[in-house]
């Protein structure tokens, strides 16, 4: 198999000399287990946590793939089912058939199954129905609006018949989250006076803010928050790598203005509600298949190019589901 491997714990952004590629024999499937094939891997923002501890230097990044069973030896798998797995960054691997879900390419293309339809499509359904809960009429707000979670956040704000404003980073996004997936208003956070441009954007306040990004958007969000907001604390990436900078401590004057603007303010781990998943794909599977729901992918090709298209997806140069093609 041809794979990369962690080969330094990042320091501040994570680089190109922070991963290896590698080739390494694969073993036979032993009983029970498959031989898989990876087609399509996701490149998702968790996995920039994941190198700080969770995957030891010299293992296979951390993955969610979709694959072809080449070989099985376990009951509910036949050689040519198409199964969304947790694989990691490589070309070949063996599972025991834990965590594989079956893919009907027949229904929708089998990438939607690491966007809209997978795992970042889940995180905006359940952080908008668990947390975000929008009303008619309230405004929603979400950054990295482009991108598989933020796009589905605007957007099931838009159904919910609440106003979705957009935050992204360069015209051609903000274009995209306005004009294709119909947010009401798209800002690029990039702008300087982009507190005062969010203000504009929302004269009645913000209902629902949910927290993609931290940092400068944060701070423009959190004082137009509205009584009885909401914020679904969903992901921080402009702070990875990123020591806490000096400066006062807001913590006070935070918790002042949560308990009395009576703010919900909760982090979630999608995983955390699985029981919510066949909901999300009814839902949203229909929304897809109607056209009402939209999305774009980034397809970059070569398992080799997977480094530097994460590091880019982590400073806003993907645009839309970043997602590698391993073989077609
Ligand atoms: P994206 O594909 O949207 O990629 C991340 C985007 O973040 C970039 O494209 C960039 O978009 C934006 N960005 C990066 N730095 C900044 C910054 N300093 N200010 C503003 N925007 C920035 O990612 P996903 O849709 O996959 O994930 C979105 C968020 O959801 C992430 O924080 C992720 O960690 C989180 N997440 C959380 C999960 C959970 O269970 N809690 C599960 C899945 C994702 P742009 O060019 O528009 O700035």
């Amino acid at each position: 198999t041809k794979r990369i491997v962690l080969a330094a714990r990042p320091v501040g952004k994570a680089k190109e000399d922070d991963f290896r590629l590698e080739q390494a024999p694969v073993s036979d499937p032993g009983a029970g287990q498959l031989l898989l094939r990876t087609r399509y891997l996701s490149l998702d923002p968790y996995m920039r946590g994941r190198m700080e501890e969770a995957v030891a230097i010299g293992d296979v990044m951390v993955g969610q793939s979709v694959v072809d069973v080449l070989v099985s030896n376990h009951p509910s798998y036949k050689a040519g089912d198409v199964v969304l797995a947790q694989t990691g960054w490589q070309t070949l691997s063996i599972s025991n058939g834990e965590r594989l879900r079956k893919l009907d390419a027949a229904d929708f293309p089998i990438t939607t199954g690491l966007g809209v339809l997978g795992m970042p499509g889940f995180t905006a359904y359940v952080g908008m129905r668990l947390i975000g809960q929008p009303k008619r009429g309230e405004t929603v707000v979400v950054a990295a609006a482009s991108g598989p979670v933020g796009s589905l956040v605007g957007q099931l704000a838009r159904i919910a018949g609440a106003r979705a404003v957009g935050i992204a980073g360069g015209p051609d996004k903000c274009a995209f989250v306005k004009n294709k997936l119909g947010f009401d208003v798209a800002i690029d956070h990039r702008a300087p006076d982009l507190a005062q441009k969010l203000a504009v954007a929302c004269p009645n306040g913000i209902d629902v803010y949910f927290e993609n990004v931290g940092g400068a958007v944060w701070a423009a969000a959190w004082p137009l928050l509205n009584r009885l907001a909401r914020v679904p604390v969903c992901g921080l990436v402009s702070q990875f790598g990123q020591q806490t900078p000096p400066g006062p401590d807001r913590l006070p004057a935070t918790m002042r203005q949560i308990l009395v603007k009576g703010l919900t303010v909760r982090g979630f781990i999608n995983s955390d509600f699985l029981d919510q998943f066949s909901d999300f794909q009814r839902e949203v599977s229909a929304g897809v298949s109607s056209g009402q729901i939209k999305y774009r992918e980034d397809v970059i090709d070569g398992l080799e190019n997977a480094p530097k298209a994460f590091i880019g997806m982590l400073e806003g140069r993907n645009f839309g589901k970043v997602i590698i093609r391993v073989a077609d």
